[in-house]
């Protein structure tokens, strides 16, 4: 049964809000325009800095040199970088994912090396789940890792790696053991080295003109043992345990937010009744994807692993923000041609077609959510 309890922020997320927007007015005041890029760019300085201002890394614990706070204000902090459109791609896997895996999975060796350079803001990261023929069907994945003395060589295609040509390493989902009638066993994790002389990244361009995702290939790589993550043959049931990080936050309703603020530049002072009712109607479906994701980290806070209720939001966050752009350029005037409204429109219609596919499509999440309502 799917629920989505009420939650409230408590007054210390409200004042962490305050805090995060002063922050935020100081680096990317009014009139501000974002990159066009996925999560508006990869940019390692900016990621220091809020790795410096406590900002990464929040909700670990502080022997690891996290915050030691809640998901609640990792939320509130990611919400408000998100809409500033502030470049925080550079640590964004880290922070959303491996971060809080390795305090799920991960060994104390582990959390220990690579916890304090990621809540640092200098450790970056891919997900590395994807292959050529594999990309739904991720069973088939066919990236083998063989047990050497010490380690393991792992050989094979990754694809659509986002920022592997500038991240540090790959938490990649291989095959253990040959596939066998149990499709979903004999996977394993490994924290790959993405600078590892045997591994080459080939950016993709995608349809903006811009490279953000790669083909990934190992050749003969060699990973130690203590770079195994999780328990050697289950790599399914760790990545998809993980799918509650992946799919439930506020990304996954924001990417075209930045047609909001501009239409909002343009008419909110004087707006005709279509316009009041096209900003009527993008805030309100905004308020309540927000509060079925909060509700979802509500329950991460609680340690449950809610995957069925993050498909939930990310396949209604990925419908509503790709239409978002078109109920705002409905409601605008044509002469609005050379303004920011118009060139920001023009970039979400290019990136839109990443959003229902990028963290799995429309299709699989529905037979997702239907299993979870029983109906499959
Ligand atoms: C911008 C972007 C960034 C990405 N970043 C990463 C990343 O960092 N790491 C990573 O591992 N992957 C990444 N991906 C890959 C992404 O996860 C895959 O594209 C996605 O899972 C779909 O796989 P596919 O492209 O192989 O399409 P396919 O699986 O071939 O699907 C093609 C179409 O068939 C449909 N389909 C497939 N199977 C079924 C079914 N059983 N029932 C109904 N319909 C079905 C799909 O919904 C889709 O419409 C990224 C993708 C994009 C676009």
């Amino acid at each position: 049964m799917l629920q989505f309890d009420a939650v409230r922020l408590h007054d210390s997320s409200h004042a962490l809000r305050t805090e995060i927007r002063c922050f935020l007015e100081e680096h990317f005041p009014e009139g501000h325009r974002p990159n066009s890029d996925f999560l508006s760019g990869h940019n390692p300085e900016f990621s220091k800095l809020l790795g410096s201002k406590g900002y990464i890394g929040m909700n670990i614990p502080v022997e690891y040199g996290g915050g030691g706070k809640s998901f609640f204000d990792r939320y509130v902090v990611a919400e408000e970088l998100l809409a500033a459109g502030a470049p925080i791609t550079a640590h964004w896997f880290s922070d959303r994912q491996f971060a809080p895996v390795l305090m799920d999975i991960g060994s104390q060796e582990q959390r220990q090396r690579y916890l304090p350079d990621i809540c640092a803001g200098t450790s970056f990261s891919s997900i590395g789940m994807s292959e050529p023929g594999s990309g739904s069907d991720l069973a088939a994945i066919r990236t083998s890792a063989k047990k050497v003395d010490g380690g393991w060589r792992v050989n094979g295609t990754k694809l659509w790696t986002t920022f592997a040509h500038k991240n540090h390493f790959m938490i990649a989902l291989v095959r253990t053991s040959p596939l066998s009638d149990q499709r979903h066993a004999g996977m394993s994790q490994l924290i790959v080295k993405l600078s590892d002389d045997s591994v080459s990244v080939r950016p993709i361009r995608n349809m903006g003109g811009d490279e953000d995702f790669n083909e990934v290939v190992f050749n003969d790589t060699f990973v130690p043992d203590e770079d195994v993550l999780g328990e050697v043959g289950n790599g399914w049931n760790q990545c998809t345990a993980e799918l509650g990080y992946e799919r439930s936050g506020s990304e996954r309703f924001l990417s075209t937010f930045r047609v909001y603020i501009e239409f909002l530049r343009l008419f909110r002072d004087k707006p005709n009744d279509l316009q009041a009712a096209a900003i009527g109607r993008i805030a309100s479906n905004i308020m309540a994807l927000r509060r079925m994701s909060l509700s979802v980290v509500g329950m991460l806070e609680a340690g449950k692993s809610p995957t069925v209720e993050a498909a939930l939001v990310k396949e209604l966050g990925n419908n509503f923000e790709k239409i978002l752009p078109e109920i705002a350029r409905l409601a605008a005037p044509l002469d609005v041609d050379k303004t920011e409204f118009i060139q920001t429109y023009r970039e979400s219609i290019l990136l839109s077609p990443s959003t229902t596919l990028r963290g799995g499509t429309r299709e699989i999440l529905r037979g997702v959510i239907a299993r979870g309502l029983g109906l499959r």
